[in-house]
């Protein structure tokens, strides 16, 4: 038997069991080591019943005597109740609400090992514990492992279906005693350096903990054992990202001049001084589109915080060598942004600035794929439908990608085929601590935009109850009345947008009618004609409009500085990402603004999203709040963003580890101490990386 021996030839394991570990992707010997328990169990300080003290967290070996749904009384909480007995003579009563599934678990005669909070129950002067953790011993100490199960610190396992903890330990156990030690394939230096157990050892006592370990510490998956597999995954994933980087480096790319005349031009074309952000990180994409190699470069900033236009002073680099330059857009609205405001700042330098989305006519758009493929287009703007086959550029040289969330990777692929190994550039507001960035996103290379153009006042947030959206209402029209503009935005439930489209139609009707008869109030929403929506953000841009009620579909790019309120009917419903974005629309000019979130049925999350946003503009902040609150696994997407699912290490409870493991990681693949130690290394990630992750190429 070695690592790569399939499960099923396992004593105790078989066809049905090893199917039943495959669902949770457990197919090799390996593969099971790597299985961690989730949590610990002291169960090193057994008591008997006679013992136990109320108040105490405490483990007993106990027999059930009796087990039942209890009586009529407590018949609607769904109680059950097991008798448990030991050698001691004395009883505990074991409670569980919602418990009658138990009836097919607990029976009488079973032994069981028992863990919780010890309670006296002065009413009926028993002792009881309330929802025990509980494991079923064998009848029989079958083979000697009982040992394994009570009287010392237990890993709890997550089941595999019905392969339950108990059978898990006992596989392990006897797959750690039969296995010869394996090799430790971490780079010995690296080893040394970061005085790392051995793997052989780490493995060991992740699953069986030494008898003096501080189940705290354990159950923080902070051990050494833990530290070091840990560290392993995380190191092997930033040398395979580093592997893959190198590799897309080393392919040619474009290297564009920083002309004196480039320059003027940049000066020319800035209606506003930079920031200082602003400026190192055009530094930073310059530098890049001068090396004569594909620039892959994200650049994170908060909403508004002026990553347009770095990304223009980007294309005028590109136009003056002859270049063209694609701005992707994730929507049309977006899309159309865009193109007003690159259309501002290119027109007056000679360039021609055009956009191709799905709306237009077929005519319109064989039109427009002429002056694209003839390089009459400077500027092209668009939605997916840049990415069809027959849109061909003459010469692309920067592909920018905003709001890169919405992209897959394959699509930023696609858009960068239109050219030779043009530079790519993607944007997205949705930032995100920076050695996360640079994992979730290995291929990129990150700059931060992380200052906000001057004069900006932070918005004020509040919530509201929706029994009191009167009031929303009236503070509103004084805002109005101050010759201010406002939007009223309703959620997309799920794929609904027809429903969203209705209630935002509903409450247009009731607003414009009803609350505002005065005001000139407007609807906008993604199912219009492109015309029409068009015209609806024209006439609120031009401050023709006073309300704009809206779905979503404004989330992004917005820009009308004169906007102060930004009311979100059921907030609840929204991510707290989106909710930061829509509250982005507004604090864009000089004036205070405000964003009222109106909520109606609030759950913890939904107010913790809440919370959130009332007390933080950061969006740095909120969105490492955001990721917390869904786990890095739905935050990003595992698929889009091209991160492999972890097994051991969590990008966010093990951040420190990952930046450590980034930098030894880089380090190692830079300069490897011996050829020999740098073939080795690439050697395993190309056997363990590819098998494990499936995406990456390697080597
Ligand atoms: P983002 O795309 O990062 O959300 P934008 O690029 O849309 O932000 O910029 C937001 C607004 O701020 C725009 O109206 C833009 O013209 C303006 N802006 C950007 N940079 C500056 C600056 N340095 N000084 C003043 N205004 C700026
Ligand atoms: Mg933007």
């Amino acid at each position: 038997m070695d690592l790569s021996t399939e499960l099923t030839y396992l004593k105790g394991v078989g066809p049905h069991r090893a199917a039943m570990l495959a669902t949770k992707g457990l197919q090799t010997v390996e593969d099971l080591l790597q299985y961690i328990p989730f949590r610990y169990e002291d169960r090193s300080n057994v008591k008997t019943i006679a013992q136990l003290a109320p108040g105490e967290m405490a483990t007993v070996i106990a027999q059930v005597r009796a087990a039942k749904a209890s009586g009529f009384r407590r018949r609607d909480l769904g109680m059950f109740e097991a008798v448990f007995a030991d050698a001691s003579s004395a009883v505990l009563v074991g409670k569980w609400f919602h418990g009658q599934y138990l009836s097919r678990v607990l029976e009488p005669g079973q032994r069981v090992a028992l863990f919780g909070k010890i309670e006296f129950d002065s009413f009926t002067g028993e002792l009881s514990v309330l929802h025990p953790e509980f494991e079923i011993l064998s009848e029989e100490d079958e083979d000697g492992e009982a040992a394994l199960h009570v009287g010392r610190l237990v890993p709890i396992y997550e089941a595999a279906q019905k392969v339950h903890t108990r059978l898990l330990r006992t596989l392990m156990y006897r797959l750690l005693n039969q296995l010869k030690p394996v090799e430790d394939p971490l780079p010995r230096a690296v080893r040394e350096r970061l005085k790392l157990a051995d793997r052989w050892t780490a493995l060991r006592e992740v699953h069986f903990p030494p008898a003096e370990s501080d189940p705290r510490v354990l159950n923080a998956f902070r051990s050494r054992a833990h530290f070091r597999l840990i560290f392993e995954e995380f190191f092997w994933l930033e040398c395979g990202l580093a592997l893959k980087r190198n590799q897309a480096r080393s392919v040619p790319g474009i290297a564009f001049e920083l002309s004196g005349r480039a320059r003027e031009r940049i000066k020319t074309m800035l209606p506003f001084k930079p920031t200082g952000a602003q400026k190192r990180v055009l530094g930073e994409i310059a530098r890049d589109m001068a090396a004569p190699r594909p620039m892959s470069r994200l650049l994170q900033g908060d909403v508004g915080s002026g990553k347009t236009i770095v990304a223009a002073e980007a294309a005028v680099i590109a136009i003056e060598n002859g270049y063209q330059a694609a701005v992707l857009a994730p929507t049309e609205i977006l899309a159309q942004q865009h193109y007003f405001y690159w259309k501002q700042l290119m027109g007056p330098l000679g360039y021609v600035t055009v956009m191709l989305t799905g709306s237009f006519t077929s005519r319109e758009k064989t039109q427009l794929k002429k002056l694209i493929a003839e390089g009459l287009a400077h500027v092209v703007i668009g939605t997916h439908a840049l990415l069809e086959k027959d849109v061909e550029f003459q010469k692309l040289g920067l592909a920018v990608i905003d709001e890169q969330h919405r992209f897959g990777v394959l699509q930023r692929l696609g858009l960068a085929r239109k050219g030779q190994h043009p530079d790519i550039l993607v944007m997205t507001a949705t930032p995100i601590p920076r050695t996360l960035a640079l994992t979730l996103y290995g291929d990129l290379d990150v700059s931060v935009i992380d200052e906000l153009p001057p004069g900006r006042k932070p918005v004020k947030t509040r919530q509201v109850t929706a029994d009191r959206v009167e009031q929303v209402y009236s503070f509103l029209k004084t805002q109005i009345d101050a010759g201010r503009q406002a939007y009223v935005v309703y959620p997309v439930i799920e794929d609904s947008e027809t429903q969203a489209m209705k209630a935002a139609e509903k409450m247009y009707q009731h607003l414009s009618r009803e609350v505002f008869p005065d005001l000139t109030v407007a609807l906008l929403h993604g199912r219009l004609p492109a015309a029409e929506k068009e015209a609806a953000m024209e006439a609120f841009k031009q401050g023709r409009t006073q309300v704009l009620v809206s779905t979503t579909v404004i989330e992004v790019g917005v820009d009308v500085p004169n906007a102060t309120v930004m009311v979100i009917e059921q907030a609840e419903r929204f991510g707290l990402a989106q909710l930061h974005q829509l509250r982005g629309r507004v604090g864009r000019g000089a004036d205070q603004s405000y964003c009222i979130l109106v909520t109606e049925r609030l759950n913890d999350t939904a107010r913790e999203r809440i919370r959130t946003l009332v007390d933080s503009n950061d969006g740095f902040a909120i969105a490492e709040m955001d990721l917390r609150l869904r786990g890095p696994g739905e935050f990003f997407g595992t698929r889009q963003s091209g991160l492999p699912a972890l097994e051991i290490a969590n990008v966010i409870r093990d951040k420190e580890i990952l930046e450590a493991a980034r930098r030894e990681a880089v380090d190692f693949i830079a300069s490897p101490p011996s050829e020999e130690e740098g073939r080795r290394a690439v050697a395993y990630l190309r056997d363990h990386w590819q098998r494990r992750y499936g995406l990456v190429q390697v080597g």
